[in-house]
């Protein structure tokens, strides 16, 4: 049992709203591809793919163990597994996971497999490459690629995808344009060559914000579905799902010319009160937050971090703030907050959510 105090809690009711928000943007035949991978963005992936089984037509995930579990936990939803490895495929028809085949190396090893089990039309995704240059095939390996796909009923392709490199930047529309037509090209020769019509995708979230003219059968909502738009305005009609929460365990008295924290980072300039809140850069709290980077929330009021973050614990700064030891602390409950942390720590919102430590207590509310 976990009883460690520090909590993130995930809304399941702002999940169902960020899902009906896309949904109402999206043309009525796009289906959802749900994008659950890393734990579902720091959240919980088991309960967050239950919550959603119903109302979406896929999930995808990075690895095959994580479909696995999900699998296991008893989702039947089709799942797509982005980056699945040659040493995976056996595991992968095991529990009837869906493969993104994106090379030829992995095409041909899973061709062997389905031709040794034997499979027949066992659904598997081919991801083309139109310019991230990080998986898939290239647009010059169609014709090969078509004669090995038709020469084949072990297999068949449930879609066809690409992913985009800057569906974000408004600076990149001319580069994502023309990453869009390359695809629909592709997929043009693969429509009269193949014999049959796969889907095709090629939108994560900020593509369907920017690019929704591209929507073509079905698209993969991964940051959207957590609460980030591609905005400040889709933001703001997104609803927050991540709340990570403490407590203060102890209050100190400072004196002045004394210091709180490893390296005696912070020398108290006045009388000082320092609360210490069990989270440190172990539970994914990272240690640019320190040294008044960033703050948490204690009734109401901002109480910045004070000195080092340590591995399992923060001290912040409640000289201001009407509190005691036990009340609850809130690291974060809002998506400015979130966006706050990523711009202090150089990174983004996925990241700052991806890092919640799986040591922090998992509590998704009805
Ligand atoms: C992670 C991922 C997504 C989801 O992207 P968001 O920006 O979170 O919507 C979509 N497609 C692929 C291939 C991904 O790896």
């Amino acid at each position: 049992m976990n009883n460690h105090v520090t909590v993130l809690e995930i809304s399941a009711d702002a999940l169902q709203h960020n899902l009906d928000y896309f949904k109402q943007k999206l043309d009525s035949k796009t289906k959802i591809l749900a994008v659950v991978k890393a734990f579902g963005y720091g959240s919980e992936s088991v309960e967050i793919a239950k919550l959603l089984q119903d109302k979406v037509d896929y999930f995808a995930v990075a690895y095959a163990n994580e479909g696995i579990v999900l699998r296991e936990a008893g989702v039947k939803t089709p799942i797509l597994v982005l980056h699945p490895q040659i040493q995976n495929l056996k595991e992968i028809v095991k529990h009837r996971l869906e493969p993104n085949l994106y090379n030829f190396k992995i095409l041909d090893a899973f061709l062997q497999l389905a031709d040794e089990a034997p499979l027949m039309n066992y659904p598997v995704h081919i991801k083309f490459n139109t310019g991230l240059n990080r998986l898939g095939f290239w647009h010059t390996d169609v014709p090969v690629l078509l004669t090995q796909l038709k020469q084949s009923n072990n297999i068949k392709v449930a879609s066809v995808f690409s992913h985009l490199a800057a569906s974000e930047d408004a600076n990149e529309q001319e580069f994502t344009v023309a990453q869009i037509n390359n695809f629909a090209y592709i997929v043009k020769q693969i429509y009269e060559h193949l014999g049959y019509e796969p889907m095709i995708h090629i939108l994560n979230t900020s593509g369907i914000v920017n690019y929704p003219q591209a929507q073509f059968d079905m698209v993969r909502l991964g940051i959207g579905l957590y609460g980030f738009g591609n905005n400040e305005q889709e933001t703001s009609q997104l609803k927050n799902t991540h709340t990570l929460k403490s407590i203060i365990s102890q209050i100190n008295i400072v004196q002045p010319g004394e210091t709180v924290g490893y390296n005696r980072a912070f020398t108290a300039n006045k009388e000082t009160r320092s609360a210490t809140i069990p989270i440190g850069h172990a539970d994914g709290i990272s240690r640019k937050l320190g040294n008044e980077n960033g703050f948490v929330i204690i009734n109401n009021q901002a109480a910045p971090i004070i000195g080092n973050v340590c591995m399992d614990m923060i001290m912040v700064d409640v000289t201001k703030i009407d509190c005691k030891e036990g009340d609850d602390v809130i690291l974060f409950n809002h998506q400015q907050h979130i966006e706050f942390m990523a711009h202090k720590c150089e990174t983004i919102p996925y990241e700052i959510l991806t890092a919640i430590s799986q040591r922090v207590k998992r509590l998704v509310n009805n």
